[in-house]
């Protein structure tokens, strides 16, 4: 079965849009085989990141880490929300809003 499938099958709640964060938890002991195919599929990410980034990429086809566009960092990311604009720092921060001010002129 495809990896997504399983994925929205044994981790995501019933209405589809949310991990289940205590099946994602115990995943490793009650599906390892589960738990090693998405980690294989994001090897791309550093090794601390978290099981819900890592299904995030999956669900979300991301093959590669999401750059910063303003310092080439990983851009961070947000619980259940998906990667930032930026990588969070504060000085990619004010780029943004510049870029974003200079836009709506
Ligand atoms: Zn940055």
């Amino acid at each position: 079965m495809e990896i997504k499938s399983q994925i929205e099958q044994s981790l995501l709640t019933s209405n589809k849009n949310k991990l289940n964060s205590r099946k994602t938890e115990y995943l490793e002991s009650m599906n390892p085989e589960l738990f090693e195919s998405i980690l294989r599929e994001t090897l791309f990410l550093p090794k601390e990141a978290t099981l819900h980034e890592r299904i995030y990429c999956v669900m979300n086809n991301i093959d590669d880490i999401p750059l910063c566009p303003f310092c080439s960092d990983k851009r961070s990311y947000v619980l259940y929300r998906g990667y930032r604009a930026t990588c969070g720092k504060a000085r990619c921060g004010l780029h943004l809003r510049y870029q974003k001010e200079e836009q709506h002129e």
